[in-house]
């Protein structure tokens, strides 16, 4: 697959799995974004997306070789590690990367979900090949020669990572989990650097902008108002709402997303919901 990157969504929506009819056509897990670039395969957050990914790559045949990282270790994006099937199977290698907290290593705080009384069985069960990356903001990633990953710190409690990936000319960029600055009015820089010219552009539109500023200011999360705004001023190509509040049900996505449209009918900008299911290429 040289020459070009492709993503599925296994996950879409934000803070907590929302299973139900009317969640059903653009999904309840949560974060994860498989992308495939070359032969490389990267996993993006570990949600309960993940454990549907790993159900697809157990019918793929093994062994399977990927690196999964990180944004944050909320426990929206890292609940489906326990359930990620692939990675209790010896002979397969999975590259976790992720920032560090404070005290606390990556792999303590995924050890910390598994622990005893959270969970039945810990971490150092898993009988696949694990390694642990630090992942700190402004560092970049090689993976092989023609994948670059780049970072920049996202505005949201407790710090997430921001994710370029560049590959043969192409760049998908996934700023998920958060937030504008409300007051200023002024575009996150952060945000505007790694998205600048990308061909995708996946980014946290938990909100409309009214219910933003019922009672959301400082929850870091953003808007599609702010998605719009960041995704013309970085010229991107496709923009893609993401990690949907759990109370937005289909049908008012489906709304945003016809309003945006609506926005942006004569620019060049193509938006999108994020759904899970159809695989994207770019
Ligand atoms: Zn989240
Ligand atoms: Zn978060």
């Amino acid at each position: 697959m040289t020459g070009s990157i492709r993503f599925r969504f296994w996950g879409v929506r934000g803070s907590i799995a929302t299973p139900g009819p009317k969640t059903v056509r653009y999904g309840g897990n949560t974060p994860c974004v498989e992308v495939q670039a070359s032969d490389h395969r990267i996993i993006l957050d570990g949600g309960t997306g993940l454990r549907c990914l790993g159900e697809g790559l157990m019918r793929e045949g093994q062994p399977i070789d990927a690196d999964l990282v990180l944004t944050h270790t909320h426990w929206d994006h890292i609940q489906g590690i326990p359930f990620f099937t692939p990675a209790f199977i010896p002979g397969n290698t999975f590259r976790l990367h992720g920032q560090n907290k404070g005290p606390y290593s990556l792999k303590k705080v995924l050890e910390g979900q598994m622990t005893d009384p959270n969970f039945p069985v810990p971490l150092s069960i898993m009988g696949s090949e694990l390694s642990f990356h630090e992942l700190e903001p402004g560092d970049s990633l090689k993976i092989g020669d023609d994948v670059l990953i780049k970072t920049r710190p996202m505005r949201h409690p407790n710090e997430c990572l921001g994710i370029r990936i560049e590959h043969a000319g192409r760049v998908l960029v996934y700023c998920t989990d958060t937030e504008h600055d409300p007051e200023s009015g002024e575009l996150d820089e952060n945000v505007l650097a790694l998205a600048d010219g990308a061909d995708v552009f996946i980014y946290d539109a938990m909100y409309t902008e009214e219910s933003y500023r019922n009672g959301k200011v400082g929850w870091g999360h953003s808007t599609y108002t702010e998605a719009l705004r960041l995704a013309r001023a970085a010229k991107v190509r496709k923009l893609f709402f993401f990690h949907h509040d759990p109370y937005s049900e289909d049908d008012f996505l489906d709304d945003q997303l016809r309003w945006a449209r609506a926005e942006t009918v004569s620019e060049p900008l193509e938006v999108f919901m994020s759904r899970e299911g159809p695989s994207y290429e770019i």
